[in-house]
């Protein structure tokens, strides 16, 4: 089933409501990048949580999210458009730890103490960039203190992954509530007793649950201003790889060709694996003494 993302707004509040599945987005980032089941729900969640916040940003415009913490999974980042599409990874895919007795992957350890940085790419002549420190490194309560901390915004966000026993991600998504303006005291504590007794959203997700159905979990009435497919999807070309290449300067490249034969080149973000061939390098050369 294709994912896609609901933005909505309450008709009587200034609550605003982000709702998606990312079920597809995951498996397609744990095939890509061949993770562990930690480092799936670890990266799934950030993925998630940038596409989410890249509902406000216009289509061609990028924000990313890196989480830099102190953990064995390392660097942790995700990028998202405007437009729906996202990409990232996570710096030690392959580290693993087993679920605690509550069964549940202990993200939060494997990611560590640190930074959680927003940059907002809006084709300005500097991105905007935001930072909060990591508060549990579970991601979700992270980017609600980023939120608040950063952008002053009152948030409650819930991610989940659910990881099946092959490995595969079973179910996967989000839902962010905002306060965006003044809302009386009975209003917001009616809106966090709902959110805090909401099931996992990944459990919801595996039952079936569609975003809508996901944004109906609160008793509020909503009117849905944006709804999109997700997927993960890449930027990088043959093109830009070579760029890299040409950056490494004519020595480089002589050295590469004489060891190698050939060079070889992946993209962090998907994995994409790129081959210059003797003949293509041969070319470049002839390219870089000529300019
Ligand atoms: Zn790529």
């Amino acid at each position: 089933m294709q994912d896609y993302i609901i933005r909505a707004v309450a008709k009587n509040e200034p609550v605003r409501i982000t709702a998606v599945t990312t079920t597809g987005v995951v498996e397609e980032a744990h095939i890509r990048h061949k993770t562990s089941p930690i480092a799936a729900a670890a990266l799934g969640r950030t993925l998630t949580a940038a596409l989410m916040l890249a509902t406000e940003i216009k289509g061609k415009d990028i924000l990313t999210v890196r989480i830099m913490g102190d953990g064995p999974l390392g660097a942790i980042v995700a990028s998202a458009g405007g437009n729906g599409t996202v990409r990232g990874y996570v710096q030690n895919p392959e580290f693993d730890l087993p679920p605690n007795e509550k069964g549940k992957l202990p993200v939060g350890a494997a990611v560590g103490k640190g930074t959680l940085h927003v940059s907002k790419d809006l084709g300005l002549k500097y991105p905007f960039v935001g930072s909060s420190e990591l508060v549990t490194g579970e991601i979700s309560e992270d980017i609600t203190y980023y939120l608040y901390k950063s952008e002053q915004i009152p948030s409650a966000v819930s991610l989940g992954v659910l990881v099946g026993p092959d490995g595969h991600i079973r179910s996967a998504g989000g839902v962010m509530v905002q306060i965006m303006g003044d809302v009386d005291e009975v209003t917001e504590k009616r809106l966090i007793k709902q959110f805090e007794s909401m099931e996992a959203v990944s459990s919801l997700i595996d039952r079936g649950y569609k975003p809508e159905d996901l944004v109906k979990e609160l008793d509020f009435e909503f009117e849905i201003l944006a709804n999109y497919p997700v997927a993960f999807q890449c930027q990088c070309t043959k093109e830009r790889v070579e760029k890299a290449l040409i950056s490494l300067g004519v020595e480089e490249i002589e050295d590469i060709m004489a060891k190698e034969g050939q060079a070889e080149a992946s993209c962090h973000f998907c994995g994409e694996n790129y081959i210059f061939g003797k003949d293509e390098l041969g070319k470049l050369l002839v390219e870089m003494s000529n300019t």
